[in-house]
């Protein structure tokens, strides 16, 4: 594989830019090699700098449900780009995405738009400290919900990448309010409620774990957290940035019958564009300033391109059930997948919701952080790159989530299938 202008660019990247990426996992640190520069995007494929072409797994980190260029997103950022680009008031479009967003989202009644899941998460979380007078959260192991100081403790994603337990510049006093938990495990948040009686603002959980690679929900694991919040006047706050828009319209909790107080949104609500959100109940919402005294501001936020963009993506998911139709596609190919890996005794758990999918290279089940932790991250590296010299774009981590898309057709996954199954069985024998 020629990668002679990635290589180029990304040196002279490291000039300029911290670690030459501006979000740490891009930078290939877990798998090793050069990260390949994109040059264009084109339905559910990318090009890179030097014209190689990817059918494209990491869709922009889930916003790409509908692929690159998806041509009613296009159309949709053309039509509001006539008009201008900011204008730090209110506009027609930022009310037209919220109704959608409650129409859509069933916990939801009223919803502020931000710029990023981060913000969204943050904002969630202040909502819920500000209106209980409480400072403690509970987050799980594994979970990431963006890079804020609360937060970044056992974060998953980026952080699981580069193998910190937290980041240095989070002051402890805050890291103090942080309590964790492991994924799935419901018992242990239980004891935690009881020992810090009264303590507790917020229980903060991605409703199918993204960031850790995929892990679904035990049964009963969201279903229990709802009652011992609800019971312990905590707020439960979904972290629907990944799962929003994309395991149903009206995401997790639709999928699996439970509502959370709060629900933070991002990634597909953008389109591809900058857009995070957080929703719930109006007596909740109005808290927000400027109806109520909690404070959230933005000077982007609510951006006429990205509310448009967002708004196209919403609409056309909703009219042709996407989904739906997405849900059954990834099924059938992640069974396909799970059938040629037993049949061959393949060490490869595959985890999957929906059109959210990780191959972990280990035996054994892998339920929360702990288990994540511990595949075969160095199998996994061989794994990618085998992949990546096939024209296969997988996330260069083993922490992450393969997202598949819309604009994939049944003949790019089978293409997929072949030189996937190939890379697994090239990565294991070189063991
Ligand atoms: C990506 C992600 C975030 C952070 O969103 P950004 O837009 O990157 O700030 C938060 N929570 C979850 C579950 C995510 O996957």
């Amino acid at each position: 594989m020629q990668n002679d202008r990635s290589k180029a660019w990304f040196e002279k990247a490291q000039k300029f830019i911290p670690g030459g990426v501006n979000s740490p996992v891009r930078a290939f640190g877990s798998v090793g090699g050069t990260p390949v520069f994109i040059q264009k995007g084109d339905g559910p494929f990318i090009i890179d700098a030097d014209g190689n072409r990817y059918l494209d797994f990491v869709s922009s980190w889930g916003p790409l449900i509908l692929g690159h260029r998806h041509p009613v997103v296009v159309k949709a950022i053309q039509k509001a780009l006539e008009r201008g680009t900011s204008f730090g008031a209110p506009t027609e479009a930022e009310v037209a995405l919220a109704a959608k967003v409650v129409e859509l989202v069933p916990s939801i009644e009223k919803v502020r738009m931000v710029n990023s899941g981060t913000e969204a998460a943050m904002t969630a979380v202040r909502l819920a400290r500000g209106i209980s007078n409480k400072d403690k959260i509970i987050k799980f192991e594994g979970c990431y919900h963006g890079h804020s100081d609360s937060f970044l403790m056992k974060a998953g994603s980026g952080t699981a990448t580069l193998g910190i337990p937290g980041s240095p510049g989070v002051p402890k006093s805050l890291v103090s309010d942080t309590l964790l938990a492991p994924y799935n495990d419901l018992t242990a948040v239980e004891s935690l409620v009881e020992a810090f009686k009264g303590q507790i603002a917020a229980v903060i959980v991605e409703p199918v774990a993204g960031n850790m690679g995929t892990v679904p929900p035990k049964e009963g694991f969201l279903k229990g957290l709802r009652e011992l919040t609800r019971q312990a006047g905590i707020f439960l706050i979904f972290d629907e940035v990944i799962t929003g828009f994309r395991l149903s319209n009206g995401g997790a909790q639709e999928l699996f019958g439970v509502q959370p107080d709060l629900t933070c949104l991002g990634k597909i609500i953008g389109g591809g564009l900058p857009v995070g959100a957080v929703g719930g109940r109006c007596d909740v919402m109005d808290a927000l300033a400027p109806a109520g005294t909690i404070y959230q501001a933005g000077t982007l936020s609510g951006n006429p391109l990205a509310m448009s963009a967002g708004l196209a993506t919403l609409d056309y998911l909703q009219k042709y059930r996407i989904p739906l139709k997405l849900n059954e596609t990834s099924t059938i190919f992640v069974a396909r997948l799970k059938k040629w890996i037993h049949q061959k005794s393949l060490p490869v758990t595959i985890n999957q919701v929906g059109s959210m999918v990780t191959l972990f290279f280990t035996n054994t089940a892998v339920e929360n952080f702990k288990q994540a932790s511990g595949a075969d991250a160095g199998l996994y590296a061989k794994f990618f790159h085998s992949l990546l010299e096939k024209g296969i774009y997988f996330p260069p981590s083993p922490f992450e989530t393969v997202f598949l898309s819309h604009a994939m057709q049944p003949e790019d996954l089978d293409m997929a299938f072949d030189k996937i199954t190939v890379s697994l069985l090239e990565a294991l024998r070189a063991e």
